[in-house]
């Protein structure tokens, strides 16, 4: 006899609130909108009848909005739980109201949970911040619905290219060239950043940076977030024109450890930062040239747990085992989503990834251990730090550690690209082997490199060896992807950045 007027949150189940989970495993009905994900759906009481009320707003679902008045009063006064679940938050550009007036006026009792709404959570989620010190100091959500020609009813776009700050526009990918148009004749200018994100935060999302002049050529389609405004060229995924480009004039030196550095200089150069490659160190066979690996694979049943912290140790413990199918009774813990995604090229689905992806936050996710069934198998690199045997030997758990491969320096590089290192902008490090191989680099007249002042290492193991070793400027990157250090070099270097010059 209650009807719960719920945000579904823009699409990732985990942005669903607590409140709003509750209510799905207890709903009777569910109403919902096209515009609620796949994976929200799932959270519904197996048992709850699933009624799909809404057209996406952007085919003009407007037209049934009395016929789902009618079918709330209906089942408010047949069922105790109700829940009506709209996308994003259900008070923002979801007719939420209406929904809500007409229960009062059938005698309903109605409660709202909100959502975390579209129009900041899909810009936030790609690292896009609305505001931004020294950006902008205001954000403006608006509907992309133009109205008729000459009808009015539309917002006053030339209004709003007036007030500056950030616009979040909804629902206006069919209206985004004449929206465009409309800004640039208000004032804004034509190369003004824009941020188009389709279906943010669920598993199809796509982006596309361009400007405004740009926006009317986005190859995307509703649902979609379009941000205007010059944080749009921040966040996680460089901007794809070299106009628009946060790193543009910057040099980075990326250090390579193996073959796997590609992702990262990608990410760099569609920021447009010059990238210099730094071959420091290489991966090669364990001392004993894998037999322990070998015999431990081959022993993995019996152990509960295998711990992988390096793409290389997955790619090495893979090649050992031989036969998957003798991990199916132990559990796979990957230390972050590039160790992840190893395992799943591989066809093992992690069953744990720690929120914060390092050797610490593993152990902190990791269970105490329970019974006589103790065993954590850990091939990694000869010179890895004992974090995790150490740390789990407290949880109780008997760990295994077995060399994988072994990292090693290589010759020192050309004097020519060393003194193009040692000026450049920032210096990126993705391991505490690369870090050391770094500061063992002498110039020809046999003096240690100098390093360059904006050091971004990943993760905090890597990051506490360089402030050990006496290094300045040490920052860490978000998460343990390519795209955390472009993030963290935007937010130094990019427009309004604290390094910027
Ligand atoms: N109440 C919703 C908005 C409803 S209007 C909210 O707070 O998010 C519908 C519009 O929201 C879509 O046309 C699109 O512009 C936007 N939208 C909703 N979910 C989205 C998503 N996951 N990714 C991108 N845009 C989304």
């Amino acid at each position: 006899m209650t009807v719960y007027l719920v945000g579904a949150g823009p699409g990732d189940p985990g942005l669903l609130t607590r409140r709003g989970a509750k209510l799905l495993a207890r709903a009777d009905v569910v109403l919902h909108d096209r515009l609620v994900s796949p994976a929200v759906l799932d959270l519904v009481h197996p048992g709850a009848t699933l009624i799909d009320v809404g057209k996406d707003p952007d085919e003009g679902g407007g037209a049934r909005q009395e016929e789902i008045a009618r079918l709330l009063v209906e089942h408010g006064r047949s069922s105790a739980v109700v829940v009506r679940l709209k996308g994003g938050d259900p008070f923002l550009f979801g007719r939420g109201g209406e929904e809500m007036d007409a229960l009062a006026q059938a005698g309903i009792p109605c409660e709202v949970v909100p959502g975390v709404t579209s129009a900041f959570g899909v810009p936030a989620a790609v690292g896009i911040p609305v505001t931004h010190r020294g950006l902008a100091s205001s954000v403006t959500v608006v509907t992309g619905r133009v109205g008729e020609p000459g009808a009015g009813g539309g917002p006053d776009w030339e209004a709003l290219a007036r007030a500056g700050g950030t616009l979040v526009i909804l629902m206006g990918m069919t209206t985004r060239g004449v929206i465009a148009d409309a800004l640039v004749a208000g004032g804004r200018a034509p190369d003004t950043p824009v941020a188009v994100i389709e279906r943010g935060t669920t598993p199809s999302e796509r982006m596309v940076r361009t400007t405004l002049a740009g926006l009317a050529g986005v190859d995307l389609e509703a649902p979609a977030v379009i941000v205007v405004g010059a944080v749009a060229a921040l966040g996680a995924q460089a901007p794809t024109e070299s106009a628009g480009s946060p790193l543009a004039g910057r040099t980075v030196v990326v250090t390579r450890t193996g073959q796997r550095a590609s992702g990262l200089v990608d990410a760099l150069e569609r920021a447009g930062a010059t990238v210099l490659e730094l071959p420091l160190t290489r991966q090669v066979d364990p001392s004993d040239g894998g037999a322990a690996l070998r015999t431990a694979a081959t022993g993995v049943r019996d152990r509960r747990w295998v711990v992988l912290t390096s793409v290389n140790a997955v790619d090495r413990f893979m090649a050992a085992l031989r036969d998957a199918r003798a991990l199916a009774p132990v559990l796979v813990a990957a230390v972050g989503p590039a160790t992840a995604d190893a395992l799943r090229i591989a066809g093992v689905e992690p069953d744990l990834v720690p929120a914060e992806h390092s050797a610490r936050g593993l152990v902190e996710e990791f269970p105490d251990a329970e019974g006589s069934d103790r065993g954590v198998l850990f091939p990694c690199a000869d010179g890895a730090p004992d974090t995790i045997t150490e740390g789990l030997g407290r949880k109780g758990w008997d760990v295994h550690r077995v060399e994988a491969y072994r990292t090693v320096a290589l010759s020192t590089p050309e004097p020519e690209l060393l003194a193009r290192v040692a000026a450049a902008d920032a210096l990126t490090l993705t391991a505490t082997s690369s870090l050391q191989a770094f500061l063992a680099l002498r110039t020809p007249d046999g003096a240690p490199l100098p390093v360059p002042a904006h050091l971004v290492c990943i993760g905090p193991t890597t990051a506490e060896a360089a402030r050990s070793a006496g290094l300045d400027g040490v920052h860490e990157a978000w998460g343990a992807s390519g795209d955390g250090i472009v993030a963290e070099l935007v937010d130094h270097f990019g427009p309004g950045g604290g390094g910027g010059s």
